[in-house]
């Protein structure tokens, strides 16, 4: 059974009232670690150490923090494997795509936010005077991390926190804490000065708060749900502290009837069900224009009956375990909902119950259900599981106006070989991220975020730098 410590200082160390959370595996059921249930002062050791160690880092030359973060990037690299495995085994997805997406992207995180470093200038405006703008690091900052990619997201805020100049605090997940431990590990072994990156690990409601409320720390990145970012602004706002907020998501995937059929089914079903349907970008309500809607309901059920569930350690299992009992629940609550706002379960809508090693894991059918009108609540809110709905339109204008007609604005997913059509719904939807004739497809230099309830600022290449630093304005006479 693993005693996972927290990072501070540069050394690892138990929580202070020597309190620890359950860890279980979400595949079997069983406790496999304990989590430090760090507290306030465990979080003031962190923010101390961060403090101490900023103005040191924050001098450190470019091509110093470049190599220190590829240095980074290799050692994660060499231990890839068993951070695939740690990850599997914390949520409960496939091993295979803990190694084919979450891991290398933890590693292109690093790689890429330490070759920006290198790039990263300011703007100089000379005229009747000099006018010239300096980006300096903010000092200590908090990077909050959910559980569904968690080396994958923590790694987004990290990198270029450190690559500006910044120190970290970093609280992950209780739910998946082992990755971020073993990211420690490595930053310990790259030769990172002590306390420029520390992990602090615990509840949300306890560790989490206290970091957000702590009055050194200058900025907050926070991924995770629109309840929480709105706890997290409410602390936040009067402290004026800044914050980006990439929060949760109700995407729409339109399909028009003009759209490839075979991509768009296959990209629809993987977009509904990717990580077993726990992606904020996930495609949760299908809106599929009436010609096409039977041949498609057809095709995308028959796709998802035949999805596999099972063992996330067996390379055939295509959808693996939810991350944990309560929220399996939460999830089968939503089916119940379903039916009970009219709507039609067309496949899924129950608990797995796989045999042998996984028997008591929280595996769950995907599930599609139709009939239901866009505003009930099962397509207002977001499941964040295998649930997806099907949703009959029959012009633009309606499609645009239901994918826009919930709180979120996260991204959507536009299929049609209309060009002129693509760009006309790009425009007009809502969200931060649209994709046409594709799905998560991602480049690292474009600005990530959502709109309305699902966050605030964005993510990815200078936007990140951007908010990692405050920007000086200096003038010279000449
Ligand atoms: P969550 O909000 O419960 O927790 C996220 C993190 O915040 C955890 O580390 C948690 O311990 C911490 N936390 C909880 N309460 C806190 C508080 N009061 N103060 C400070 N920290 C606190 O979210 P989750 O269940 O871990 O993740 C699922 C949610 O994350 C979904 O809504 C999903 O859409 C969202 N998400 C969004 C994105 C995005 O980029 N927009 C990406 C992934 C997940």
């Amino acid at each position: 059974m693993q005693r996972l410590s927290n990072f501070i200082g540069g050394e690892f160390s138990p929580p202070i009232e020597g309190r620890y959370l359950e860890k279980r595996d979400p595949a079997t059921g069983e406790v496999i670690a304990f989590v430090p249930a760090s507290g306030a002062q465990d979080v003031e050791a962190a923010v101390a150490a961060a403090q101490q160690a900023f103005p040191q880092w924050a001098a450190v030359p470019a091509e110093e923090r470049f190599s220190l973060l590829m240095r980074v990037a290799e050692l994660l690299e060499a231990r890839s494997e068993e951070l695939a495995l740690a990850e599997s085994r914390d949520t409960g997805k496939p091993l295979w795509l803990a190694r084919q997406v979450d891991i290398p992207r933890a590693i292109r995180n690093f790689r890429f936010f330490a070759a920006a470093v290198l790039h990263w200038s300011s703007e100089a405006y000379p005229a009747q005077a000099l006018h010239y703008t300096i980006r300096q690091p903010l000092g200590v900052v908090a990077c909050i991390a959910p559980w569904n990619l968690p080396l994958y997201l923590l790694t987004w805020k990290v990198a270029p926190a450190l690559a500006a100049g910044n120190c970290v605090v970093a609280k992950p997940s209780e739910l998946t804490p082992t990755t971020a431990t073993m990211l420690a590990q490595i930053i310990q072994q790259a030769g990172f000065p002590a306390g420029v990156f520390n992990v602090v690990h615990g509840e949300g409601s306890v560790a989490g708060a206290a970091l957000v409320a702590h009055p050194a720390v200058r900025a907050i990145s926070f991924t995770g749900g629109t309840h929480t970012g709105r706890e997290i602004a409410r602390i936040a706002a009067p402290l004026f502290k800044k914050l980006t907020l990439e929060l949760g998501g109700k995407n729409p995937t339109i399909i028009f009837t003009d759209s490839p059929f075979e991509q768009a089914v296959a990209e629809a079903v993987r977009a509904a069900f990717s990580n077993q349907g726990e992606i904020c970008l996930c495609g949760s309500r299908i809106l599929v224009q009436r010609p096409l809607y039977e041949r498609f309901r057809q095709e995308f059920v028959q796709r998802a009956r035949t999805l596999r569930v099972g063992d996330p350690l067996d390379p055939s299992t295509q959808q693996g375990a939810l991350i944990s009992e309560a929220h399996l629940q939460r999830v089968l609550s939503y089916v119940e909902l379903a039916r009970q706002e009219g709507g039609i379960v067309l496949c899924g809508g129950e608990q797995i119950r796989l045999e042998g090693r996984c028997r008591n894991g929280y595996f769950f059918a995907p599930t599609v259900i139709e009939e239901l009108g866009p505003k009930c609540r099962v397509n207002q809110e977001e499941i964040f599981g295998p649930v997806v709905t099907l949703l009959p339109f029959d012009e633009e204008e309606e499609a645009i106006a239901i994918a826009n007609g919930t709180p979120y604005g996260l991204a959507a997913s536009v299929w049609t070989e209309n060009l002129a059509r693509a760009h006309r719904v790009a425009g007009a939807l809502q969200a931060g991220i649209v994709w046409i004739n594709c799905w998560m497809v991602r480049d690292l230099r474009t600005p990530f975020g959502g709109m309305k309830q699902s966050g605030l600022g964005r993510e990815g290449g200078w936007e990140a730098f951007y908010f990692f630093t405050e920007p000086k304005s200096v003038t010279v006479a000449l």
